[in-house]
């Protein structure tokens, strides 16, 4: 619970920096985001957000994640499924996507700046912005 505050905290002080307006709409998606697993779809939030925000349209929830996504409070992940994943997770890190139960989990790997490296020096020493690996396979429980 605590957990969850804190993650909702971190919503509301960075959509203050980034400037984005606290209207009720996007305190109602916030505090869906901050008691999601990380990695929730728009459809979800729309569905969850309806339940106390009746009025709340699809357009208005893909409008203010649009929003977010710009102004960095999350990042869109295509990860092979039908819907974009949305992350709070803001540190770098990658993703394992179970084929099975379609679960995302989260995994940080050291290597892969020298991956990076391997990829810019591959490239003529291209600058590489941004690594988006995705990991696919079975999770623990499915097995
Ligand atoms: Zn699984
Ligand atoms: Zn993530």
């Amino acid at each position: 619970m605590i957990e969850n505050n804190d993650n909702l905290k971190k919503l509301i002080n960075l959509s203050k920096e980034k400037g984005l307006k606290l209207t009720p709409q996007r305190m109602v998606i916030f505090r869906i985001l901050s008691e999601s697993n990380q990695h929730i779809t728009v459809d979800t939030v729309y569905q969850k957000a309806r339940e106390e925000y009746p009025m709340l349209s699809l357009a208005t929830v893909y409008r203010n994640m649009e929003q977010m996504v710009d102004a960095e409070l999350l990042t869109q992940l295509d990860l092979g499924g039908t819907s974009m994943r949305y992350d709070t997770n803001l540190d770098e890190h990658h993703h394992f996507v179970c084929s099975k139960c379609g679960k995302v989990f989260d995994v940080y790997l050291d290597d892969v700046n020298y991956t990076l490296d391997e990829g810019r020096s591959q490239l003529g020493n291209a600058r590489v912005n941004s690594l988006d690996l995705h990991l696919q396979g079975t999770c623990g429980e499915c097995l």
